[in-house]
Order: structure tokens, then sequence, then C-alpha cells
């Protein structure tokens, strides 16, 4: 991978800091991260564990020494700061290792960050369908997986190599319609004769009594639908329910308004107009997507854009990602 092999070069060199000298990126840096800890031998989605809980230490304790990282609150003053970078770092989905390991470690080194949640998952923990296919394969005794009306022929699964087969499918559930995609995931459990509730934990998500916790010490809850629906596919009705819903459960809850939002999935196909006027009606601050780049201080506010952190992303990537966004922190 050429950009990993430049970060360690940057790093070794000591060039880095030279070279982002020339090329100094002003705006935010919006780090995004999902699951924290060791994934890899989870029956779940693997993809979701972006860091480990020592990788994530070291994450902060840099960013400590060499940036300043800001709370969504500070985003305006951010903006009007031309002259600096600033960091936000922020989460999504609600999964419990968010509480468990990543908030000790935030408040160790006592800095803030954003959770954005699915409402529905806090409501009533359940497997959301990234995590269910990747069960269904990881369970299946099936040899392969055939489904004649989505795949144009069947995926074999060979035990050990079945990462490949869950990402067809995750891209295949993603690009279809709402009610399609329900029938696909139906079709896709009828294929694999695989029990989803032999996967579900109660305790995969936070709690509202966790949330207020993380409020009460500095953390921002926003919003990120109920039921992590892929907004663009559903009309307009159905984005308003979901995203207003999302807003008064927070509200309930916390005691807050929802003043940011994440889009689920988050691409630039993943919302639209409908969207944005929803959360203008709801007085949304900020939305942010999820495709790479730096929010500079024109970007726009419902499309504030973060960088993924990922498993692949070792340290003297994660330095460049923070110092040269505009080299690392493309999708
Ligand atoms: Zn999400």
């Amino acid at each position: 991978m050429k950009l990993r092999k430049l970060a360690n070069f940057l790093d070794k060199s000591r060039l880095r800091p030279v070279l982002a000298a020339c090329m100094p990126a002003r705006g935010i840096v919006c780090l995004n991260y999902h699951r924290i800890g060791d994934g890899s031998r989870s029956r779940l989605d693997r993809g979701l564990w972006s860091a480990s809980a020592e990788a994530f230490d070291r994450h902060l304790a840099w960013l400590k020494l060499h940036s300043e990282v800001i709370s969504p609150a500070d985003i305006d003053m951010a903006r009007k700061d031309v002259r600096n970078r600033h960091v936000l770092i922020t989460f999504d989905d609600g999964y419990q290792d968010n509480y468990d390991l990543a908030f000790s470690t935030l408040q160790r080194h006592g800095l803030p960050a954003t959770f954005f949640i699915a409402t529905g998952f806090i409501d009533d923990p359940r497997l959301p369908w990234w995590d269910e296919i990747a069960g269904q394969i990881r369970c299946t005794e099936h040899g392969a997986i055939d489904l004649p009306e989505w795949l144009p022929e069947p995926l074999p699964l060979i035990v050990g190599e079945r990462e490949p087969v869950i990402r067809t499918l995750l891209r295949k559930f993603k690009s279809l319609p709402g009610e399609e995609a329900d029938r696909f995931l139906s079709d896709l459990r009828e294929a694999t004769q695989a029990c989803p509730t032999s996967l579900h934990h109660e305790d995969l998500w936070m709690t509202w009594d966790m949330l207020r916790e993380m409020d009460a010490a500095g953390m921002t809850i926003g919003g990120h639908t109920v039921n992590h629906i892929v907004l663009s596919r559903a009309p307009a009705e159905e984005q308003w329910e979901e995203i207003s819903t999302c807003a008064t459960r927070i509200e309930t809850e916390i005691g807050k308004r929802m003043d940011y939002f994440a889009y689920p999935v988050g691409d630039r196909n993943s919302f639209n107009k409908d969207s944005i006027d929803c959360l203008r009606r709801l007085g949304v601050r900020y939305a942010f997507s999820y495709y790479g780049g730096l929010a500079r201080a024109d970007a726009d506010c419902y499309d504030m854009p973060r960088i993924a952190i990922e498993p692949h992303v070792d340290q003297s990537w994660f330095r460049g990602i923070i110092e040269l966004p505009r080299l690392f922190g493309r999708q």
C-alpha cells in the first residue's frame, strides 16, 4: 500500500512536519471511529473496529501534544480561525465499547468527543444489518451462498476466507432501495439458515444511563437516525420520521437538543436534499458525511467531511492524516 509506505517514510525521515509546513492544512480534521478494541475473532462485522484500545490511547496521546482537539460547540470559532488546524473526534452508531474503552481513555487524556447514536439500537438493542450479514456468513454451515435474484453467480464460502463474501454482500445491501434491501436480507437468512439470534448480545449497545454520564462529563451526543437507514433510499416522509424521532429521543433522554447529526453510511449518495431539509427544519447546526477530506472554513454545514480511522491506519499514517489531511485523509 503506497500511502502506508509514504507515511512511514515521512515519519522516519522526519520530513512530515517540513512537508506540513509547506502545504498547511487549515480547517477541521474530523476523525471518525466506530468501535474500539479487538474484533479479530468476532462473528460480527470486523470492519467496524477502528482501532485497538492501545492504538486509540496512542492516537489521543499524540493529538494532545500536537493538535488542538475541539468540541462541536467550538466549530464556529474554528471556522473563523483560518490560520490554524483543529481536530474533532467522532464515533458513529453507539456500540458499548465506546463507553467501556473510548470514554475512559478520552477522560484520561482530558479530550472531548462526539458520539452519534442510532436511537433505535439504544431503545431496542438488536443486531444491525451489517453485523447480521457478517454473522450469517460466518455462522452458516453451507458451502456457498446462492442468491440468483441478487447475485450473478453463487459465492463459495471457504473457511477462513469469508471476509470478501461479507464485503460483497454489504455493498449489495447498501446499493438497494429500502424494501428491496429488506427482501435481500430475508433471502440471505433463508440461504444461510444461520440463526441470527444466537449472535445477539444484550450489551452490544450503550444505554441511556451511559450516554447521560458521558454527556455530563463533557462528551457530545449527536443523532444518527433511529434505525440507521440509508436516508437517500427512503422517501421524504420516512426520512423526517427517522431524523425527527431521533432528535426527540435524544432531547427526552439527554435533556439537550440534537444540534449535530451524522448521515448513516455517509458517502455522497447516502443523503439528499430531503435529508438536509429535515435537518434544517429541526435546527440541526452541523451534519457530517464520511468520505474523507478536510472541513475547510467554507465547508457546507450539512456536509462536513470526516476521515475514517480504520485498523490499517497505523501510527505514522494517523499522524499523516492529522498533519497532511489532503494527502492522507482521502477516502
Ligand atoms: Zn453508522
